[in-house]
């Protein structure tokens, strides 16, 4: 199996660098903008769609009337094309299935931040002189803080505001298993309480969103007030990136501590089946009969949706997946149905049993965090789950 993985390192290019670094960025804005006028004008005058194969072909005439697009190859010229193509793939996919999405749109040089090589030529990555070496921009400084596993494939290099990253995709990246620890967990994922685990272990929500917010509004509200086209609209437009920022890499990070806890700690580990765009859709207006409408608990909705993201649970069981697979353990998702109203002592249902954080079995008296006890149901199901599947294969 080709195990994937992506590594992301800070650059630290010279002045020198990181002109021609924004030189060579904007002429792919500008080769992006120029391809893509090139399909818009094959379909609308001739019904015909361009591929991305035909437009790599003519990258080649481009040493004629363009030369200064392809000083720094034609690697990440195609990694452009590509990109564009992406684009089209979605549209025409949104289109099949019976959307009305917008036609790609032209990208404003301001919006455009970054680089793609989808092979391995054009770039190489020097571990010992920890130095990433771009064809036509120099050797780079990378600071790898750890070592890059398995066999780099690709690699975008992108600035975030005045940052340069690079991100390097490996494949058949080595598995890392883990010694067994014989113990298996279930988790409930919750809003107030990010993890609950069956061990009665309770990690709270960090709700970096709620402190990054203020940053955030307060950005935003800065941005309102400058005047379109002046510097000062530059400076304040940063700010807001640089807050977006900030929210993104603390829930990165504590998402990134808590699955690499339970992966260590737990052979097996199980969760609820989420269905996260269900839980995120909006609820239906209900019509009061009189041509108006009644409350239907959009606000408070709202309040949980933004809860939901802040909580990042889609994220969090995407790391826990994979790193569970590199270091050999199990991760079941189980139907959550009834898993916070049954009591995992006697199996009681019942919705009397919960009353907020607290629960109580109203037939055995057994008392819990709520979210704990939940997390023990599922457990269970994980379990049962396991036997039913290890009785199928006998
Ligand atoms: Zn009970």
């Amino acid at each position: 199996m080709r195990r994937c993985r992506t590594f992301r390192f800070l650059l630290s290019p010279t002045v020198r660098q990181r002109a021609a670094l924004e030189h060579l960025v904007g002429l792919q804005c500008e080769l992006y903008n120029a391809a893509l006028e090139e399909r818009r004008g094959a379909w609308r005058w001739e019904q015909r769609s361009v591929s991305y194969v035909e437009q790599c072909r003519t990258l080649t005439q481009l040493r004629g009337s363009r030369p200064e697009v392809l000083a720094c190859g034609v690697t990440v010229c195609r990694g452009t094309l590509k990109r564009l193509d992406w684009a089209f793939a979605g549209f025409f996919r949104r289109c099949r299935a019976g959307q009305r999405p917008g036609f790609p749109r032209f990208r404003a040089r301001s919006r455009w931040d970054s680089l793609q090589y989808e092979d391995r030529s054009g770039w190489r990555l020097d571990g010992s002189s920890r130095r990433l070496c771009l064809h036509g921009i120099g050797h780079i400084r990378v600071r790898l803080h750890r070592p890059v596993r398995g066999t780099p494939k690709a690699i975008t290099v992108r600035r975030e505001g005045r940052r340069w990253w690079v991100s390097i995709r490996s494949v058949d990246v080595p598995a890392e298993p883990r010694a067994s620890t014989g113990r298996q967990v279930g988790i409930d994922l919750g809003v107030g309480v990010l993890v609950a685990t069956s061990d009665g272990a309770l990690h709270t929500n960090p709700r970096h969103g709620h402190r990054g917010a203020q940053r955030l509004a307060q950005a935003q509200r800065a941005l309102a007030s400058t005047q379109r086209g002046s510097q000062h609209r530059r400076r304040a437009r940063e700010r807001v990136g640089a807050a977006h920022r900030y929210i993104r890499d603390c829930r990165n990070d504590a998402a990134h501590q808590l699955s690499r806890r339970l992966v260590n700690d737990y052979d097996v580990i199980v969760h609820e089946h989420l269905a996260i765009p269900n839980l995120l859709r909006r609820p239906a207006p209900r019509p009061d009969g009189a041509g108006g409408y009644e409350h239907n608990g959009a606000n408070a909705k709202q309040g949980l949706n933004r809860c939901i993201h802040d909580a990042g649970w889609g994220q969090l069981l995407a790391m826990i997946s994979y790193k569970a697979e590199s270091a050999g353990r199990v991760v079941i998702a189980v139907d959550p149905r009834n898993t916070s109203r049954t009591c995992a002592e006697c199996g009681h249902i019942s919705a009397g049993n919960r009353r907020g954080a607290v629960f109580e079995c109203q037939a055995c008296g057994h008392q819990a965090h709520a979210d704990t006890n939940a997390a023990r149901n599922i457990l269970r199901a994980g379990r049962a789950q396991q036997h039913h599947a290890a009785q199928g294969r006998n």
